[in-house]
């Protein structure tokens, strides 16, 4: 009987760790481990309902969308699997680089996403000036050979008159195109 219990329980264990593992694969980016785009609007979207009823708190928060300069360029010269090296190494630095209540996700192939908390726009700022410079600076590689890598990024304030996440993201897409018309590798 022992034998039995103990082997319902182990059942049991093995069970909810297939859950957890479940769970995390669904709402992670299987490549570089960060959130999803799904995961991260599901969080974005209950702090933008917070900042609706508080919006002092959300008038400390900005949205940053982060896009790799010439990435398909990046892919043929080096080959995929480099490319895929540089978005991991990459996807590391931007989640060293924030603070544990900030939002940092893959938004979509070479795309990644933050919503910085705490930090008005001036501060983050700085905060997405420091990660430009730091990955601009940063030696990534592939098969011993350097690659260079610069970023362009829109960056927008929360807005009270915004009426939900999507118009927020629309302002920081903007910006974004922004920062690459503008020359690329600046945060506009
Ligand atoms: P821009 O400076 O205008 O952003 O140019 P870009 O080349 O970065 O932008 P474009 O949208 O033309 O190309 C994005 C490339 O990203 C094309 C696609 O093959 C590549 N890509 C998207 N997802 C992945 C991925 O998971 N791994 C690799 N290696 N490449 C990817
Ligand atoms: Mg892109
Ligand atoms: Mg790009």
């Amino acid at each position: 009987a022992l034998g039995t219990l103990i082997h319902a329980r182990n059942l049991e264990d093995e069970r909810s760790r297939m859950e957890r593992v479940l769970r995390f694969n669904a709402e992670h980016d299987f490549l570089t481990r960060l959130p999803n785009r799904s995961h991260f609007f599901t969080q974005a979207n209950a702090l933008f309902e917070r900042f609706q009823r508080h919006p002092a708190e959300g008038d400390a928060c900005c949205l940053a969308l982060v896009d790799i300069d010439f990435f398909k360029q990046i892919n043929d010269a080096h080959g995929h699997l480099a490319g895929d090296e540089v978005l991991r190494e990459l996807a590391r630095l931007l989640m060293q680089a924030v603070r544990d209540d900030d939002l940092v996700a893959r938004f979509g192939g070479e795309e990644f996403i933050m919503l910085l908390r705490g930090a008005p726009l001036e501060d983050a700022r700085h905060i997405m000036e420091r990660i430009r410079l730091q990955i601009e600076h940063h030696p990534f590689q592939h098969q011993g050979q350097g690659i260079v890598v610069t970023i362009s990024v829109g960056l927008t304030p929360y807005q009270p008159s915004y009426h939900c996440m999507d118009d927020w993201l629309q302002c920081v897409d903007q910006r974004l195109y922004e920062a690459k018309r503008l020359g690329r590798n600046r945060i506009s």
